[in-house]
């Protein structure tokens, strides 16, 4: 059978990110061969609703023809073109110009990247640059989130503060440092919101006491933690960390890669407390997947100070992919869809019927917790409601999840701790919603059926 062979292949050839290659090889991959709307179908035939939009990126979901035909027009015409040597190209210059126009406080200047890691990563160089610009460089500390997620380059990993990332690689680097994360559910301040918002403040403002308030650029953050979990902070707590920041002098840099393009609801998930941050990264729903694209955008004021302090000479950061004509070409009628299309509002609406549905789950004897915002959202998975206990990894909760998700028909995050991510394209329907929460029901109820399981519950 043609997909054995294909697994084989797979199993010899291809290294797959963030995987246990040893175990890789014994599962063997799942290979999916094509996708419709809100499904994904593998080479054995099997059709999965997909919950997690492929890595929470496809937010206009699958099979859009529009988006097919504006690449494909675009790979035609002019498939590649240079920023370098003052060239640019027609659609690049189009969607920075809508993104700027529609981005939050004066973030008017773009920087296209090929993803979220190197969107990350341009972000910090940006800061660095911006810094010494003005005769602040001493300035070489950067401050995240424990639970953060912010890529994979070795910046973006180092800044990242999940284990599996720092594990045999030589991060963090020396100048990045961490503060608690505000999850609610495990705090040791307990969980009021206010408590949790002081919390996070002081210990920003501790950190940059310790370090010494000139040494330190930028507290950079996720509006929804994403890959540590999907842990939602308190309402109020995003502009207290800004308000943070702009008092004590550093920059305030928010890692959008998840919540940009109406996963919270809004274009940006920034608006939900009307931030103004001074650098926003962003990619997966900038183009949904269908193309790589990230993005940086900068305030008026960082750009005014570097463009001044270079003067003449080229500021030297770059890729030959920035602001690829396919990729930007894609973005744009994206972006259309997004608005004129309608599936921001959609993904609004059955995003408010995803967080009630899912509360129904909340008794389930496997569910601690349910957290989400619109069409992000996860349920942590406890052995015990009122410890709150964690399965003991030899239990293996995570991949049991995982394998009951697709036995029930349905792809979701399956975090290593049980967790289920939920991160639907933004065209479910309502009633797709409810077949989501049913298939997801029915994963849980057979996992909670299962001996090893039953025997610690
Ligand atoms: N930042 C955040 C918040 C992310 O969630 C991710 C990816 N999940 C990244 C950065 C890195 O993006 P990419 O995988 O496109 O490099």
């Amino acid at each position: 059978m043609i997909s054995n062979a294909l697994v084989e292949l797979d199993r010899r050839h291809l290294i797959h990110p963030v995987t246990s290659y040893r175990t890789h090889e014994e599962h063997g991959a799942v290979v999916l061969t094509s996708a419709s709307g809100v499904h994904v179908q593998d080479a054995g035939g099997n059709r999965y609703l997909d919950g997690f939009a492929g890595l929470w990126c496809v937010n206009v979901g699958y099979g859009h023809q529009s988006i097919v035909e504006a690449a494909a027009k675009q790979m035609a015409t002019l498939p590649y073109a240079t920023g370098y040597f003052h060239f640019s190209n027609e659609p690049a210059i189009r969607l920075a110009a809508e993104l700027a126009e529609r981005a939050p406080g004066d973030l008017k200047h773009i920087y296209f990247t090929l993803g979220g890691s190197d969107a990350v990563d341009s972000a910090v160089r940006f800061t660095q640059f911006y810094f010494n610009a003005i005769g602040q460089g001493s300035r070489v500390n950067f401050i995240s989130m424990e639970q953060g997620y912010h890529g994979s380059s070795s910046t973006g990993a180092g800044l990242t503060a999940l284990p599996v990332f720092h594990t045999g690689f030589n991060v963090p680097l020396p100048n990045q440092h961490k503060i608690p994360s505000h999850y609610s559910y495990r705090n040791p301040l307990g969980s009021d919101p206010d408590t949790i918002i002081a919390g996070s403040v002081q210990a920003l403002k501790e950190k940059i006491a310790a370090l010494g308030p000139d040494t330190v650029a930028a507290f950079i953050c996720e509006p929804v933690q994403g890959s540590g979990g999907v842990i939602v902070p308190p309402k109020g707590w995003l502009s207290a960390m800004q308000a943070a920041c702009r008092e004590l002098g550093i920059l305030f840099i928010i890692d959008e890669v998840i919540t940009g393009f109406g996963r919270l609801g809004p274009l940006f998930g920034s608006e939900i407390e009307g931030l103004t941050p001074d650098i926003i990264t962003a990619a997966k729903g900038l183009t949904s997947g269908y193309v790589p694209m990230g993005a940086v955008f900068l305030s008026n004021r960082l750009y005014e100070a570097m463009a001044d302090a270079a003067g003449p000479a080229a500021i030297g950061h770059g890729f030959t992919y920035s602001a690829h004509p396919v990729s930007a070409a894609v973005g744009l009628e994206v972006l259309r869809l997004y608005t004129e299309g309608g599936i921001l509002e959609n993904g609004q609406k059955s995003g408010l019927h995803l967080m009630s549905q899912l509360q129904t789950l909340a008794d389930h004897p496997l569910v601690g917790e349910v957290r989400g915002i619109s069409m992000l959202a996860a349920l942590e998975v406890v052995t015990n409601k009122a410890t709150k206990a964690l399965f003991t990894p030899e239990i293996g909760i995570g991949a049991r999840m995982a394998q009951a998700g697709l036995e029930n028909g349905v792809i979701f995050r399956a975090f290593h701790n049980g967790t289920i991510g939920l991160a639907p394209s933004l065209n479910y329907s309502v009633s797709d919603i409810d077949e989501l929460v049913a298939r997801v029901k029915a994963t849980l109820d057979q996992v909670a059926e299962q001996a090893e399981v039953r025997a610690v519950l």
